[in-house]
């Protein structure tokens, strides 16, 4: 079981404060997407939740268990970034395999779990080329590969996809998605796009200068949107 809970989180960077007291409940296995305005705080709290970032305030529980204190390596989590560098001078194979390395894994299972990873994320054919011989797609597949080798619950994803000509950022919406509803994992996804947040989320959190202004399904917020705010920023019903 992998809910993920936050509870009254705050942070500040020195004295300025820029989450202030955010409460988000989610559930093993929905796909739970945070939205909002540049600068509101997503991936503040998203690394939060990574344990990149100390948290200020407040508590965030993973599977029930509180994490506050518990570094990033023993947090049941994977991240895909935007800027999802890969090693340059590493096959697609080694990029995979690198965490697993760095976690001592055997070399049975360090095979096992990449050719596991590639052939989900169709990467069989790729595994000794370099990522300059990639297209973007393709990259974007082995970044989200270096995150599933580790068998994760939680995947963030922080605006995976902003780099992508738009007609690869849907496709990779779709992979994605599938990815999620294959692992049955619990993934929680920042952007700042409104029409991936409609299309991805089984739930949408609706973030604004720190606070959290609505939590609700996409049908939720387009028909009740709580404030102008909410309705202005999802597109309001005509
Ligand atoms: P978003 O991901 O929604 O664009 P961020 O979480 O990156 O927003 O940033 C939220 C706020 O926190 C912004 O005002 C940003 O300038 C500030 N901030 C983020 N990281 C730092 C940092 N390391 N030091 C100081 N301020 C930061
Ligand atoms: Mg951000």
């Amino acid at each position: 079981m992998a809910s993920v809970d936050i509870r009254q989180v705050r942070k500040a960077f020195g004295t300025f404060e820029v989450i202030h007291g955010i409460d988000v409940d989610i559930g093993d296995e929905e796909f739970v997407v945070l939205v909002g305005p540049s600068g509101c705080g997503k991936s503040t709290l998203l690394r939060m939740i990574a344990g990149l970032e100390p948290i200020s305030g407040g508590e965030i529980a993973i599977g029930g268990r509180v994490v506050n204190m518990v570094p990033p390596k023993e947090r049941d989590i994977a991240m895909v970034f935007q800027n999802y560098a890969l090693y340059p001078h590493m096959t697609v194979f080694d990029n995979m395999a690198f965490s697993l390395k760095l976690r001592h894994a055997e070399r049975s299972v360090i095979e096992q779990r990449v050719r596991q990873a590639a052939d989900i994320l169709d990467l069989t054919k790729y595994l000794d080329r370099y990522p300059r011989q990639l297209s973007g797609g393709q990259r974007q597949r082995v970044a989200m590969g270096r995150a599933i080798v580790r068998d994760p619950q939680v995947f963030l994803f922080d605006e995976p996809l902003s780099n992508l000509d738009a007609k690869l950022r849907v496709q990779m919406r779709t992979e994605i998605k599938a990815l999620h509803q294959r692992l049955r994992t619990t993934s929680i996804y920042v952007t700042h796009d409104q029409i991936e947040a409609m299309t991805m989320a089984d739930k949408i959190v609706v973030m604004h200068d720190g606070h959290v202004e609505q939590v609700g399904t996409p049908l939720e917020l387009y028909d009740r949107p709580v404030n102008l705010f909410v309705a202005g920023f999802i597109g309001s019903p005509a």
